[in-house]
């Protein structure tokens, strides 16, 4: 069912205008999209709400735009040379490759519907008497598939840990995964897996240089330390943000923009004195959260996610989760990554990366939690939770449904639409003399094809919160109405008074109020 929702939302997005295939006349590039003219509008506001929130509102926290190539020891240094990997694992007889570390995930996940399941159900037939803490201690379906889920859950932990590809596989073949495609168990060994693209720079006559493209935007931010620390005169603790393009060869890119080759990031890295980067983890969890939760699309459908394997740099990190149709996903990791990739830096560039701290009277290199989202999957997060099909009436009780997107206001691509009820009479002119007074301030888009109905159905389909609709009266006393998407009532309302109504209802100020 809800994979269903998924398949149509995916649908959508290509016949709004949202996102396309890459090359789609070529029969498209794996895992590579690109942004239509709806997409980029919202795609454009997610970073513009992420941004704002990051470096407008926080004194110490400043942005840079740092260059996709990057000198080639910088990924040495960072580790990702040697060990950025995955563990790939083929079906011998579909030929399909896997993520062994996600055919476990699922399976996990498998077990953890069950019992979802069982405490459904359970809370139908006990209704309000139901206990669902005594229920998940008591009840043995569920006691016991809570002891498989722990089990495989330390199985699978401690092989990751231990980097242990023949457990990997051991693991698979003991739970007996199969291929969805050919439902066989017939696996290759477990083997690891560069993600990063390389390329070269400069001819080969001049001894090209193999560059990589960054699989991730921090290091361009942590070559750049000095430079900010230096020219801003930042004192610790401080944060430096930026949004940009990144590139991993993912080995299987499945769910639409949920895994791309190339996708986008938003990333901040804050550098704290040491010692003091657990609390600045909590809190920058708290922020982050609330930022997400602050769109409104409901507090039960996100949750931390510890990781099952810390990197061996890192002393703490969770994930925030979504509950995508396909289930809770990451979409943004909060890291604490120690002093590890500025000393790595020190290391490998024989600079001196450090900070010195004028109360303690000495230099240190600064330890730095990091905040890391991907504005694709950002973008997958407002699309799901917007996708709304309805059953609705129509203005002589005819049973319709309509699809909208309920996108927050403050996200839409276009806010308003203005609609002129007939193509003569002056009222164009008049839906153009309104599009001109508001258009610098908001998207507005004009049209006067098809009934007023089917126009209002297009724009539904677009998540454009407002329509404004001229007819006759309008030339006579200057009202329109106004049609509010989400509830598709309407009010009669001078035209002097659209631009407040608008403003208000998508501004920022209203949400960034609630970000804690
Ligand atoms: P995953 O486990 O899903 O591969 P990750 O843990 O490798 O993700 P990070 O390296 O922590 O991801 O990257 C930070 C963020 O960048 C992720 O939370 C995600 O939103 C985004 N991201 C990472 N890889 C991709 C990708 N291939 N396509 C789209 N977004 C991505």
């Amino acid at each position: 069912m809800a994979e269903d929702v998924f398949k149509k939302l995916v649908a959508h997005c290509k016949e709004y205008g949202y996102v396309f295939q890459s090359s789609e006349i070529y029969d498209g590039l794996g895992a590579v999209y690109d942004y239509g003219q709806n997409g980029v509008g919202l795609k454009n506001n997610i970073k513009k709400y992420w941004w704002d929130s990051m470096v407008m509102h926080h004194e110490n926290v400043v942005g840079i735009d740092s260059a996709i190539f990057m000198h080639p020891t910088t990924w040495k240094a960072s580790g990702h040379v040697d060990a950025f990997n995955d563990p790939l694992i083929d079906n011998k007889d579909s030929k399909k490759r896997y993520r062994a570390d996600v055919l476990i995930e699922e399976q996990l996940a498998k077990i953890e519907a069950k019992i979802d399941k069982e405490i459904e159900k359970a809370k139908k037939r006990f209704g309000d008497s139901f206990d669902e803490e005594q229920f998940k201690t008591t009840n043995p379906r569920v006691l016991n598939n809570q002891e498989k889920w722990d089990a495989l859950h330390k199985r699978f932990s401690d092989a990751l840990n231990d980097n242990n590809l023949e457990e990997l596989k051991q693991i698979i073949v003991d739970e007996e995964i199969a291929c969805p495609i050919s439902g066989t168990k017939n696996w290759t060994d477990v083997r690891q897996f560069n993600l990063m693209f390389a390329t070269e720079m400069g001819s080969t006559a001049d001894g090209a240089q193999k560059i990589y493209l960054r699989p991730e935007t921090a290091q361009g931010i942590f070559v750049n330390y000095l430079n900010v620390q230096k020219t801003g005169r930042m004192k610790l603790p401080f944060g430096i943000a930026q949004i940009g393009k990144a590139f991993r060869n993912e080995i299987v890119a499945r769910q639409f923009i949920f895994r791309m080759r190339e996708f986008e990031q938003m990333e901040m890295q804050f550098f704290v004195k040491p010692g003091t980067e657990l609390d600045w983890f909590e809190k920058w969890k708290t922020t982050r959260m609330s930022w997400h939760q602050a769109l409104g699309f409901g507090e039960e459908n996100y949750r931390f996610h510890k990781h099952e394997k810390l990197a061996h740099y890192a002393n703490a990190a969770v994930d925030v989760e979504y509950k995508f149709p396909f289930g809770f996903k990451e979409v943004e990791g909060i890291h604490s990554r120690t002093d590890f990739d500025l000393s790595q830096h020190q290391e490998y560039s024989g600079k001196k990366i450090q900070y010195y701290d004028p109360e303690e009277g000495k230099s240190y290199v600064p330890y730095v939690v990091e905040t890391s989202i991907g504005v694709d999957r950002m973008f997958l997060q407002v699309m799901a939770a917007s996708y709304r099909e309805e059953e609705i009436e129509d203005a002589n009780g005819k049973k319709d449904t309509r699809v909208v997107l309920t996108l927050p206001p403050v996200l839409a691509p276009v806010k308003l639409a203005v609609l002129p009820l007939v193509k003569k009479d002056g009222l164009p002119e008049k839906a153009r003399e309104i599009i001109d007074d508001l258009k610098f301030d908001f998207n507005c888009q004009y049209d006067e094809k098809d009934s007023i109905g089917k126009r209002y159905r297009r724009m539904d389909a677009i998540g454009t919160p407002f329509c404004v609709t001229i007819d006759h009266q309008t030339m006579e006393d200057n009202t329109v109405t106004i049609r509010y998407r989400d509830t598709m009532e309407q009010d009669r309302v001078e035209i002097s008074k659209l631009h407040g109504i608008i403003a208000e209802a998508v501004s920022m100020k209203g949400i960034f109020a609630k970000l804690k």
